[in-house]
């Protein structure tokens, strides 16, 4: 890896070397990890209850980019909630009305009818908003809960278990669907929740709606999650719906892979920042790669220097020191910052988090900090598209696109570019003709509308 100079001491230049060596995910190491991946996905695919769980969607077709109507989607799961009015209007095209509403932190973890309730009075305020009467007509709403459900229909299934600092009671083992559809019903609003979707699978329908060579859709924000499409045939662990289709989308939940930890490179700064998070032990890959945990790594990372009087003169400061206080999108602020001093670096470091006077090294160390945890996290993120890639022998294809969304992806420099460069050293220079990876912009809007759609007609 070529890693900018640092203009520090011997021990500053040895423990740079010593962290690089750490982050570092070689070729033979990538390779490892996929054929873990692989194994894990067939496992998935077997059984109920396996480790990167690959569930079943119910979303059977491909949309053909002609269908017409209006339809409502909601997405929870991310750092907003999001309620849509999309008019699917042909020709691939479509119009998206759409408010975003900040969710309380008390009602993330509250109860979930609370927090159903407060879902229902957004969609009312919004409705209201652009003029749609939700008293006459049935309104068809696909409902993008991006956390994992064991899905028995299209509109109907569990919550196996919450992430990304939810954790509402009464909602576990129980039917989200249902528990809005009740709140609805409160309300007096005549909404059909017609489909529960991840937002994974939406981003995948969104982009089919556009492009048919779409395989996969990747979600790269505050956590990370995929779908792709699976035949039935391989589908084994039962429950899965109509057999009539010959592929079903499958939200695979891959930022559990590995909990195991079995081939993961974990470092002690990850244990750290796992120990610490509301989840310990869970979801290790996800932590290792979206934009909730990135710069907390980082930030373990810094203080462990500061710690050996590496780094700012063995100082912190009070912002430095608080937990998830180095965020993710300062790491791209910092990466993207050539000024020959590294003054946005300093900015950062300096006005956002109060560390006093940083030299030269100082900016150098810590952007070099970001460099390492940014890149190993696309090299990871790439091994499970190349498990994909390789467990449904797309490289035979002509071309194929992951849909891709989130902020990480869409903002954090070179992200994409790494992730290719991780995959032509699996499958050869010549991969990035037939394996494309796109950003699907409204996975959870014009995707849910769709698959809503699809259950409506
Ligand atoms: P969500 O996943 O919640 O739907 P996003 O896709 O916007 O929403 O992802 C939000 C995550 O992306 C946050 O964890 C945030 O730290 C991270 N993020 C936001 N802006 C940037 C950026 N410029 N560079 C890298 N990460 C970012
Ligand atoms: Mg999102």
């Amino acid at each position: 890896m070529n890693f900018l100079n640092i203009d520090g001491s011997d021990e500053q230049q040895q423990a740079i070397k010593d962290l690089t060596k750490e982050f570092e995910v070689s070729t033979e190491k990538l390779r490892s990890i996929v054929r873990q991946f692989i194994v894990e996905m067939s496992k998935g695919l077997e059984r109920h209850g396996a480790t990167v769980a690959m569930i079943p969607s119910f979303v059977t077709g491909r949309p053909t980019g002609t269908e017409t109507g209006k339809y409502l989607a909601i997405d929870l799961g991310g750092t907003n909630l999001r309620v849509c009015q999309v008019a699917l209007v042909g020709n691939g095209e479509v119009e998206i009305q759409q408010q975003k509403y900040t969710v309380p932190e008390p009602l993330k973890v509250g109860e979930m009818r609370n927090l159903c309730d407060f879902i229902t009075d957004c969609t009312d305020a919004f409705l209201t908003e652009i003029g749609t009467d939700s008293s006459r007509e049935t309104l068809h709403l696909g409902f993008t809960f991006s956390f994992p459900v064991n899905l028995t229909s299209i509109d109907r299934g569990n919550l196996i278990q919450w992430t990304k600092g939810f954790s509402c009671s009464g909602a576990i083992g129980t039917d989200p669907a249902l528990m809005l559809q009740d709140s609805f019903r409160r309300k007096n609003m005549k909404v059909n929740v017609a489909a529960i979707v991840n937002d994974t699978v939406g981003t995948l329908m969104a982009h089919a709606y556009r492009d048919p060579n779409t395989f996969m859709g990747i979600i790269f924000g505050t956590g990370t999650n995929a779908a792709c499409f699976e035949k039935m045939e391989k589908i084994t662990k039962g429950n899965s719906g109509p057999t009539n289709a010959n592929e079903m989308v499958v939200n695979m939940e891959w930022g559990a892979f590995d909990e195991e930890r079995r081939v993961l490179p974990v470092t002690k700064y990850d244990n750290k920042l796992d120990r610490e998070s509301i989840k310990p032990r869970i979801h290790v890959y996800e932590k290792m790669i979206s934009g909730m945990y990135l710069g907390e790594i980082v930030r373990n990372m810094a203080l462990g220097l500061v710690d050996r009087s590496l780094l700012f003169n063995g100082l912190s400061s009070g912002d430095f020191n608080t937990q998830w206080s180095f965020e993710t999108a300062y790491m791209s602020n910092i990466e993207e910052d050539t000024t020959p001093n590294l003054s946005e670096t300093q900015h950062v470091l300096e006005s956002v988090l109060g560390i006093p006077d940083t030299t030269l090294a100082d900016r150098q160390i810590t952007k070099t900090l970001c460099r390492l945890v940014g890149l190993r996290a696309a090299r990871l993120s790439a091994a499970g598209v190349a498990a994909v890639v390789s467990h449904c022998d797309l490289l035979k294809r002509d071309s194929s696109t992951a849909a891709v969304d989130g902020s990480v992806f869409a903002f954090y420099p070179n992200f994409s570019q790494n992730m290719m460069q991780a995959l032509k050293e699996l499958f050869g220079e010549d991969v990035d003709k037939k394996i494309k990876f796109s950003r699907s912009h409204d996975g959870s809007g014009l995707g849910a509308a769709v698959i809503a759609m699809q259950v409506s007609k």
